[in-house]
This record gives structure tokens, sequence and C-alpha cells, in this order.
């Protein structure tokens, strides 16, 4: 259409201001160079909404070039102006609310340059920006109405159909960890959410099992979001203990699938109403829900061999992999929280004597006794873990020294339920962590306290604090 008008001009007019010409041109050479450059750089591969934004631009440099086209002649006082609603109905269709309404402010900022400049004045210009801004505002509710609300719905499955592409590739792997899964598919996935119910911030949390915690697992627009908020809503809880998807006017809440020890839950912070029914909503939030739930299992699926690589298979208990991973959400937590964290580290006495005189078989079933014994005396919350041999470790998450202390006495003397004597006496190291050191000198400083158990005498827990290692 530009450069139909730039001919017209050319046959039409002598007289041309060169300057806005020149405008004119740079605003076609740049629409042009931009879309090349965008096209290269998403390889045909962009999204629903960068397709809109790329298309938002170049509507912004066309309006740009028909005005310096309108001024660089001397036609009577807006007659190219009309052409501007080209570019308003363009975006009413492909853009979003938001858009709509900059390029509404955008064109008739230009009509009234252009009125202006050529020499409106008075009641005449009020009277040309009036008939130009009701114009504008009749288009709107016209695409709102018909052409919106079609490329809405070919948008929405447009994004639906990507958000299930996207989960094509996800590696399911059952050598990864299913932590790592499931970032992976919140990486690929929450991108494709505001696309199908507009939002503002879209988070995923994990409900650790038997405790209300929440831990992050991803958002968007990025990580950095603070999103804490929107793990306390109430309806967070509501959709959790129905398992159902809950709407509200501002927010979104889906169970979209279960972890290995616990739930994952989506909460959206609702975009400003767009026109979108309740019902259109409803059923966005419905088929979100599904897409996840649907690749959330898969990934279960495909780590439950996953999972026994991450336990003992003598005793069932978390193994060193897991025992590490633990640590590292674990010291996560203490920080946001502020709570104490403490580690004990446990080795059987004279174990080797005990092997010696009863045979393997026998201390196998006294490990599994102990692992018993430790796993019905601690809380949901805390790890047991075997770190190897006769040694386990335990992670006490919101535990201070003292508060381990007594549980490791307790278990020493062999917890609350143990009916049978286990016939062996066990050593014990507790530390607890001093907010910025690494797992690994975390776990050295428990083994030194239960190095110095064992040369003070053996059966007995020994405590070092976080500073001081008297
Ligand atoms: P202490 O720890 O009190 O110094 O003496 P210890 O005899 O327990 O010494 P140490 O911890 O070095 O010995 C570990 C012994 O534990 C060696 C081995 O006989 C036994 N052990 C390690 N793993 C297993 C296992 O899976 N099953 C059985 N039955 N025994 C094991
Ligand atoms: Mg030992
Ligand atoms: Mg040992």
């Amino acid at each position: 259409m530009v450069p139909i008008l730039l001919a017209m001009t050319f046959l039409d007019h002598r007289q041309v201001r060169w300057g806005y010409l020149a405008g004119a041109v740079v605003c076609i050479v740049v629409s042009i160079c931009f879309q090349v450059v965008f096209s290269a750089v998403t390889r045909g591969r962009a999204s629903v909404q960068s397709q809109a934004n790329s298309w938002f631009i170049i509507a912004c440099l066309a309006l740009a070039g028909l005005a310096c086209i309108e001024l660089s002649t001397d036609t009577p006082a807006a007659l190219y102006t009309p052409a501007m609603l080209v570019g308003v109905i363009f975006v009413a269709i492909v853009g979003d609310r938001r858009m709509q309404l900059v390029i509404d402010g955008y064109a008739l900022a230009l009509i009234a340059l252009i009125g202006w400049v050529q020499g409106l004045r008075g009641g005449e210009f009020l009277v040309s920006l009036i008939i130009y801004a009701s114009t504008i505002a009749v288009i709107n509710f016209i695409c709102a109405r018909t052409v919106g609300s079609l490329t809405g719905q070919i948008n929405f499955s447009l994004a639906l159909d990507s958000l299930n592409d996207c989960f094509d590739t996800v590696g399911l792997d059952a050598a990864r960890s299913t932590a790592d899964t499931f970032a992976e598919i919140f990486a690929r996935g929450l991108p494709y959410v505001p696309c199908i119910l507009p939002a503002e911030r879209v988070a995923v949390f994990h409900r650790t099992g038997s405790v209300e915690r929440f831990v992050l697992v991803a958002s968007w627009p990025d990580l950095s979001t603070d999103c804490s908020d929107l793990a306390r809503l109430p309806a967070v809880s509501t959709a959790l203990a129905q398992n159902t998807v809950v709407l509200e006017p501002h927010f979104c809440v889906l169970p979209v699938g279960y972890a290995p020890d616990g739930e994952l839950v989506m909460v959206i912070e609702r975009a400003a109403p767009d026109g979108g029914t309740d019902a259109n909503a409803a059923e966005a939030a419905g088929l979100l829900a599904a897409a996840f739930l649907r690749v959330t299992s898969r990934a279960n699926f495909a780590n439950g061999l996953h999972t026994e690589s991450r336990t003992d298979t003598l005793t069932g208990l978390a193994n060193r992999r897991s025992l590490m991973e633990r640590i590292e959400m674990e010291m996560a937590h203490a920080l946001r929280a502020e709570s104490p964290l403490s580690l004990a580290m446990i080795d059987l006495d004279h174990f080797k004597e005990f092997n010696d005189r009863y045979g393997h078989v026998v201390g196998d079933t006294v490990l599994r006794s102990v692992a018993a014994m430790m796993i019905s005396n601690t809380r949901d919350q805390d790890l047991v873990s075997r770190y190897g041999g006769e040694e386990f470790c335990l992670v006490l998450p919101d535990t201070d020294l003292v508060g381990g202390h007594h549980l490791l006495d307790h278990l020493r003397n062999g917890g609350r339920d143990s009916t049978t004597e286990l016939g062996v006496t066990l050593s014990a190291g507790l530390t607890s962590w001093d907010g910025i050191e690494d797992p690994i000198s975390f776990i050295e400083r428990a083994d030194r306290a239960l190095y110095r158990a064992k040369t003070t005498g053996r059966d007995r827990v020994v405590s070092i604090a976080a500073y001081s290692e008297s």
C-alpha cells in the first residue's frame, strides 16, 4: 500500500517535500530489514506472541510511512489520512489488547499531526479528531466481536498445538533425575501458557508430601520473578485438596501432576480481562491442566526405573545421590525460611566383628532393622539415607543442635517403638549448617564429629557447632 501511494504521489503532484518522502522511504526500508532479520533469527519458528509483536512493529512503521507520504505532498488536507485506519484494523486483528490501545493512540497522534501541519485549526481540527477517534472505537468494537474472537480461537489452538508439540522432545531418560525432567517440561511449556490463558505471571510449585512446603519449580516471565505470594493463595490449597482446577477472576490454579514426593501445582495470575468469557477461560484452564498432566505422568512413568537408581537396594533408604540433592534443596529452604538445618552421620560400632561372629546375612538383617528403626523415629521431612556400608546420613531440616542431639540419643537407644534388641550400638556425629558452606564441607564436619564419637569411646553422640571446631 505504501509503494502505491508513493507512486501516486509522483504521478499526481509536482511539488514534493523531499524530507518527508525520505522519511517514508526509511520507514519502508526499515520494515523490510526488520522482517528479514526477524525471519532469519527465528527461522520460521517464532511463537504466536513474537509474530504478533513483529506485525505490530511493522504496522507502526507503515503508519509512520503513510503519514510521511501525506505530509510530503500538497494534497488536500487529510486525503490519505483514512488509510491510517487500515493499520488500526490490522492490529485489531493480529494484536492483543495492549497493542490495540497503543496503535489507537499512535494513529490518532499521527492524524492530529498531519491535520495540524496541513493547516487544520480550531473547530475543524477538533471535529476531524473526534470523527477519527470514534471511527477507531467502532473498528475496535467490530473487530473484537468478529475477526478478533476468530483470531483468538486460531491463536488459542495454535498455542495449544505448540504446547503439546514442545513436550514431544522432552528428554525422558531413566538416568535423569525426575526434578531435571520436570524443570525441562515447565521451562518449555510455560511460555505457551499466556497464549492460552492470558496471564501476568505463571508459577509452578512442588508441594512436598506431608509438610506444607512449596518449592518453586519454574516461573514465567522468568525464574527471577518473585512468585512466593502465589503459593500462599487460598485457592492453591482448595485446588490441591479437591484435585480440581480453581478459576477465579484474578487467579487460576491447576494441579498438574505428581512428583516423587509431592504434588505439582501451577498458579496463573490472570491478565486484565480482555473480553474472553469465563466459559472460554474455564475451557482453556482445563486443556492446560490436561496437557501438563499428560506429560508429567509420562515423565513419572519413564522415571520409574530411575527411582531405583536413587534408593539403596539393601535397606530401601535414599542413596548418596538423592542425599546430595536433598541437602542442596534443604539449604535453599533454610536460607529462605531462615531456619536451622542439621546433619548427622551415624556409624555402627564394631560392625566388622559383628559380621565375623554372626555372618553377613545376619549383618544385612541388622542393617535393615536399623534403617527401619530410624525411619519410624524421624519426622516425614527428615531424610534418612545410607551413606555406604554401615554408615547412615540424616538430614534434619528446621532442627538445631539441641533438637538433633535429642533425636540421635533417642535413636541410639533403639527408638520409641523398637521392640527387638538390635544387638549393635551406634555412634553419631552431628553438626548444623553455617548458611554458606557447600554440602561437602557440611558433611565433612559431621564426619569429624562422628570420628570424635568413635575415638572417645563409641555408643555416643558428639555435636560440633557450625562456628566452633572445638
Ligand atoms: P567402628 O565403626 O566401630 O570403628 O568399627 P567397624 O568394625 O564398624 O569398622 P568399620 O566401620 O570400618 O567397618 C565397616 C564394616 O561394616 C565392614 C563390613 O564388615 C561391614 N559392612 C559394610 N557394609 C556391609 C553390608 O552391606 N552388609 C554387612 N553385613 N556388613 C557390612
Ligand atoms: Mg562401623
Ligand atoms: Mg564404617
